[in-house]
């Protein structure tokens, strides 16, 4: 069986939106820190991308839960937690 790229596998998770973002960026701390590159390195969704004029933009609906953002990122940068009420990814295995 062949499993795919990686965005194949990612394909197959499903997702609900829930009603709001789970993650919000406070964008000075992001400018001030450098953080938005490092986090676009390590998040494996992709979720995180630094816009042209700096910005950090959060593609939150996309986001795996995996925590690796909140980990690596300095302290006041993010507010992350889980997504309310069993929204959030749902993965598919095989
Ligand atoms: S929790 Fe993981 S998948 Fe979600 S935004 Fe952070 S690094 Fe990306």
């Amino acid at each position: 069986m062949k499993l795919g790229t990686i965005a194949e596998r990612l394909g197959r998770n499903r997702y609900d939106l829930g009603a709001s973002s789970h993650i919000e960026v406070d964008q000075a701390a992001a400018r001030a820190t450098g953080a938005g590159r490092l986090l676009e390195r390590v998040c494996p969704a992709g979720v995180y991308s630094v816009g042209p004029d700096g910005a950090l933009g959060v593609l939150w609906a996309a986001c795996l839960e995996c925590g690796t953002c909140l980990a690596v990122a300095p302290p006041g940068v993010l507010t992350w937690h889980y997504p309310a009420g069993g929204a959030g990814v749902a993965y598919r295995q095989g």
